[in-house]
């Protein structure tokens, strides 16, 4: 098992270089994947700190030069670069920009593979599957590139995408991973937790993403870290807002935007809510499921006496409420 797992580390790192090789080296790459990131501002430093490629526009590209180089297909498909169909193998990534994602030791472990036309109509990022290599769940874009400044600034910025943890580390913000677009899980914050107490998740200037992902907040608190959020103004991600400010704007204006992720919830769910004391009662029942998720009790004290002024609510019924919910789950 120990020799399958290093066979499936050097197919993956050889897949790297080649997605990389293709880009810098041959017209396909240079004329469609590398306009791609220069487009985007990304520069030629930056393309090659994150290890950038491209995927050519063939069946087998990968495939064929993985195959003439020694690699059985059995092991390009258990790395996830190739698939097999009814015994038919072709290559996972075609005609997409690539960003390689590493264990937090640098070895590359999956892709994710992006298309580059809105033309298109496939899904705009491709990844790799689940492999023995590979537990999406337990690993966060960035963290091989972010964790010196992480544990070195004692905080961590957390945003969506691929494009976000970039463009941030090429204004000079560093400290940043990325949930890679799906609900944090109780691994990953271990993983971070590893660096620093301190997060700030950093939301795009969207409704719908913000609410999407209050649920990975209840497991920050959970995992008894600081945690803090932002919003950017509307339109704009950490991609753009990043480009925009450069480093000393972007913390600038994160440094004063950014609450307390209790008080942030707290109005943002009572913006949705009016007037309607149905929807209130749901408010206030969520919010202090929230505050209960947290381990120490003094700092629950805070947030209740806070979020009662916030609510406009006796401190005495959020206290009932709380201790409902600590029996409950007693
Ligand atoms: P870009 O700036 O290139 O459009 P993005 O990172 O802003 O990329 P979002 O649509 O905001 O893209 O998605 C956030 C993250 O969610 C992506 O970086 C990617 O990791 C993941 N993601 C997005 N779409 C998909 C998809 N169709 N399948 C799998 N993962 C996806
Ligand atoms: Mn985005
Ligand atoms: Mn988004
Ligand atoms: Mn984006």
């Amino acid at each position: 098992a120990q020799n399958k797992r290093e066979s499936l580390y050097i197919v993956l790192n050889f897949a790297n270089e080649y997605f990389q090789k293709v880009l810098h080296n041959t017209d396909e790459g240079k004329s469609i994947g590398l306009s791609y990131f220069k487009e985007r501002g990304f520069t030629e430093e930056t393309i090659k700190k994150f290890e950038l490629g491209y995927s050519r526009e063939l069946w087998d590209g990968l495939l064929n030069e993985a195959t003439q180089k020694g690699y059985n297909k059995e092991i390009l498909s258990e790395a996830g670069l190739v698939i097999d169909k009814d015994g038919k193998n072709y290559d996972r990534f075609r005609s997409r920009v690539m960003f390689p994602i590493h264990n937090v030791s640098g070895k590359t472990i999956a892709f994710g593979g992006r298309k580059l036309s809105s033309t298109d109509k496939s899904a705009k990022y491709i990844n790799s599957p689940e492999t023995e290599l590979y537990h999406k769940s337990k690993v966060l874009y960035g963290m091989y590139q972010g964790k010196n400044a992480i544990r070195k600034e004692d905080n961590c910025y957390l945003v969506e995408g691929y494009t976000d943890v970039i463009s941030m580390h090429q204004a000079g913000v560093e400290n940043v991973v990325a949930s890679s677009g799906t609900a944090l899980t109780e691994d990953q914050v271990k993983l971070i937790r590893r660096y620093t107490e301190n997060v700030t998740v950093i939301f795009d200037g969207d409704q719908a993403g913000i609410k999407a992902s209050m649920r990975g907040i209840d497991l920050l608190l959970e995992g008894d870290l600081n945690v803090k959020a932002v919003a950017l103004p509307e339109g704009e991600d950490p991609d753009s807002y990043a480009k925009q400010l450069g480093a000393s704007g972007f913390r600038e204006y994160v440094g004063e935007e950014a609450q307390d992720i209790i008080r942030f919830k707290t109005k943002v769910l009572l913006d949705e809510t009016g007037n309607d004391p149905v929807k209130k009662a749901g408010v206030i029942k969520d919010i202090v499921s929230s505050i209960t998720k947290i381990n120490d009790p003094v700092k629950r004290t805070v947030y209740i006496k806070d979020c009662s002024d916030l609510l406009g609510i006796a401190e005495s019924v959020l206290v009932a409420e709380q201790n409902k919910i600590l029996i409950e789950n007693r």
